[in-house]
């Protein structure tokens, strides 16, 4: 970023800088790490220098200072070479001619592979500075790359570019001030680095909120001379109490960052007078049973204020943050906080990468998730004091904080995040529930892919919708979030209910056409009233209620009308009754002819899991609203655990009354397939057999088998198991038939 190319070449004293600069960088590695080879570093320099020539920043300055600047931040966390080399090379590939196959060849693949995370994460365009949005961009950040030096290196590279703010626009300015405060300071603070965090969030606050800064910066200067003498008072004082009981510790003592002070005043609605508010001491001690004992010490003191005592030590905050916490009222009426913990706890507050977890005050308790990841962070914290070199894990470890999420955009670069392995299906109902219900394929990439191609971290979503479309109840086998798969039920019930509250008036009518009870007589508070004796809120209700097999028709029709059932008998069971209408419905012609044994009018269907037909050995399961599910006892569904036994019902095959006309029964259409020699005649001569036997074909498919087999697929209509047999059978009996197959599902 923040390039301009010039045609002037560099002035000695721009190269006097850099030379200096560099000098400086090296210095730095030697101190930090006195066994890392500097040759990489130099040969870095000299690449930068070289293809980086002539391109100026805002400032005026060559634009190599800049990468400079990031691998001297680098140098300062104690980074190995190979992170300062690849700082040096930050951003060749972005802004000149270089590619990432060149960086791989001259500095090895490694170092090619963080200057692509790092190049990368430049390229995404972050949108929406809401809050929670806010979030979601630091985890992606973090979940996309996959060596910490990336984002290690963002932060300073991101750093210098606060450092060097004043040269750009004001709009500018205030987006990458604004962004600095949402992603990145959050990100550095995630990571333990206190340090970067503090200056990136004090360089930001001034751009964002010039005025605040300069009223809290004024304020802060008025009063710093009383507060600093304060604090000398105190610190004297301590010591000597701490001498006096033999107490190793130290004391740290300081006036507040800029903007954690404005965070305070801001949230606690202070004014910046309250000077002691602004001061933080600190004592950092050898032991656990020292840091209670200067606990004790400081009370013996000054007075401890109440309900400001904090033991962080016995029940550490979820980020492992452990202190001893505690504000007392010193002389003059003073009050000040005081924090107390190990130099251990004091590490894991300050550098520990990560020690500061996802803690927000006040916030809320850590989920089982939480939990996990602060297992793994407490790993790295173990990691980290086992090493000789606190910064060799940094070199190895491969980051996936976030392993059951996935991080997508939409095509103007909000961001998604998703369960693992979602879907576009799972991307459009996050976007709204229309553009779910109505989306019809997609685009990843700017590719079209299936709807139930697996999502990827850094996909580019676009959904197609077309209006009218409505969810598929196959989605719900693919779809991975909850979301999702709520409104698509809800969607598919809300369906249903319409066909319910549909078949409930049909039954309804029937039944008192049955009794020859008129319904026209029956007035609206009649039905509301009888809606209300069954809870309910409304006579549509009382419908769908009908429908979905809750109560039956009769009864309801008694209450309608009472006594309208019992004073006339009904008409003779010969006429059609409920599983006509059921029938009509849910199934197409002819394939009711299922009973429910007691239940003579819930809702009945046939699974479309086994499409049993008659003969077969048969299980009624009731489902929640949808009546009964009848399965063939063979059928897999059944015998899964999912099925709760105690919602099993015994169902029967009903009676035929003309079992002696067959061209009058009920049939059900049935899937056959047949493997057999791929020959001329061979479809002719099945099609004979089945025609011979006086069997309708609804549909006919073939398909080339492997080598000289062909699959033959026939939907035939089939009125019960034994008929079916017999099809089978002369099937298998073709010349060249070499085996046959019913498929449960059609
Ligand atoms: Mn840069």
């Amino acid at each position: 970023m923040v390039t301009a190319h010039t045609a002037t070449a560099s002035s000695d004293a721009d190269n006097q800088h850099l030379a200096e600069t560099f000098q400086v960088l090296l210095a730095t590695v030697r101190r930090n790490r006195p066994s890392d080879d500097l040759s990489i570093i130099q040969q870095a320099y000299d690449f930068c220098r070289e293809h980086h020539a002539g391109q100026k920043r805002a400032s005026g300055e060559p634009f190599a200072l800049h990468p400079l600047e990031v691998a001297l931040v680098l140098a300062e966390m104690k980074l190995d070479a190979t992170a300062i080399a690849a700082g040096l090379l930050h951003d060749a590939v972005e802004d000149t001619p270089v590619t990432s196959r060149e960086i791989s060849d001259t500095f090895g693949e490694q170092v090619a592979h963080i200057v692509d995370g790092v190049t990368k994460i430049e390229k995404i365009q972050f949108a929406n500075r809401e809050d929670r949005q806010a979030e979601n961009v630091r985890k992606m950040l973090l979940a996309m790359v996959s060596d910490v030096r990336v984002v290690l290196i963002k932060l300073a590279d991101r750093l210098h570019n606060m450092r060097t703010l004043e040269h750009l626009q004001p709009e500018r300015q205030q987006a990458i001030a604004r962004e600095t405060l949402d992603i990145y300071a959050p990100l550095a603070h995630r990571l333990g680095m206190g340090k970067v965090r503090s200056e990136l969030e004090d360089l930001a606050f001034r751009y964002v909120d010039p005025y605040g800064y300069e009223q809290i910066r004024t304020a802060v200067e008025a009063n710093r001379q009383q507060g600093e003498q304060f604090l000398r008072s105190i610190d004297a004082t301590l010591k000597e109490h701490l001498a006096e009981h033999n107490i190793q510790a130290r004391i740290d003592w300081r006036i507040k960052r800029l903007y954690s002070i404005y965070q305070k005043l801001q949230h606690q609605r202070i004014t910046v007078d309250q000077v002691y508010d602004l001061l933080a001491v600190r004592v950092i001690t050898q032991t656990v049973q020292d840091c209670y004992a200067v606990f004790g010490l400081i009370h013996s003191i000054w007075r401890p204020i109440p309900g400001r005592i904090k033991d962080f030590i016995a029940m550490p905050r979820p980020n492992l943050y452990q202190s001893l916490h505690t504000t007392v009222m010193a002389e003059g009426g003073h009050q000040f906080e005081v924090q107390i913990r190990t130099e251990d706890m004091h590490r894991v507050a300050e550098e520990g990468i990560a020690a500061h977890w996802k803690y927000k005050a006040g916030g809320s308790p850590v989920s089982a998730k939480d939990e996990q990841r602060l297992a793994w962070v407490r790993q790295i914290v173990e990691w980290q004091r086992d090493m000789t070199d606190p910064n060799e894990f940094l070199s190895t470890l491969k980051i996936d904080l976030y392993p059951e999420e996935v991080y997508t955009f939409t095509p103007k670069g909000k961001v998604v995040v998703l369960p693992k392995e979602s879907t576009p299906v799972d991307f459009a109902y996050a976007i709204h529930t229309e553009v779910g219900n109505t989306c019809t394929g997609a685009k990843v990439n700017g590719r079209m892919v299936p709807l139930k191609t697996r999502l990827r971290n850094g996909d580019i979503v676009e959904i197609i919708t077309q209006n009218g479309h409505t969810p598929s109840r196959d989605w719900l086998t693919f779809v991975r979030s909850s979301r999702a798969r709520n409104k698509i039920k809800h969607w598919l019930h809300e369906h249903q209910r319409e066909r319910a509250i549909e078949i409930g008036r049909k039954l309804l009518d029937r039944e008192a056409r049955k009794f020859k009870t008129p319904l026209s007589q029956v007035g609206e508070a009649e039905y509301q009233k009888a809606a209300t004796d069954y809870g309910l809120a409304d006579a549509v209700d009382m419908l769908a209620g009908i429908g979905f097999g809750k109560f039956s028709a009769r009864q309801v029709l008694n209450r309608l009308v009472p006594g309208s059932t019992s004073t006339q008998p009904p008409e003779p069971e010969t006429t059609p009754g409920m599983s006509d209408t059921v029938r009509r419905v849910y199934f197409g012609k002819g394939s009711d002819s299922l009973t429910v044994e007691g239940q003579n009018d819930l809702l009945v269907y046939r699974a479309r899991c086994c499409n049993p037909i008659r003969g077969e050995e048969i299980i009624g399961y009731v489902t929640r609203g949808k009546g009964v599910a009848v399965h063939a006892r063979s059928c897999p569904n059944v015998q899964n655990l999912l099925y709760e036994s105690d919602r099993r019902i015994a169902v029967e095959w009903a009676s035929m009354q003309d079992d002696s006309k067959p061209d009058q029964r009920s049939t059900y259409p049935v899937k056959i397939t047949v493997f057999c020699d791929d020959r001329a005649g061979m479809l002719r001569e099945m099609t004979a057999v089945i025609s011979d036997d006086g069997t309708n074909i609804r549909a006919v498919d073939t398909k080339a088998g492997t080598g000289a087999e062909a699959v033959v697929e026939f939907v035939v209509d089939a009125a019960d198991l034994g008929h079916l047999i017999r099809l089978m059978n002369g099937l298998r009996r073709v010349p060249g038939v070499r085996e046959v197959q019913r498929q449960q599902k059609l």
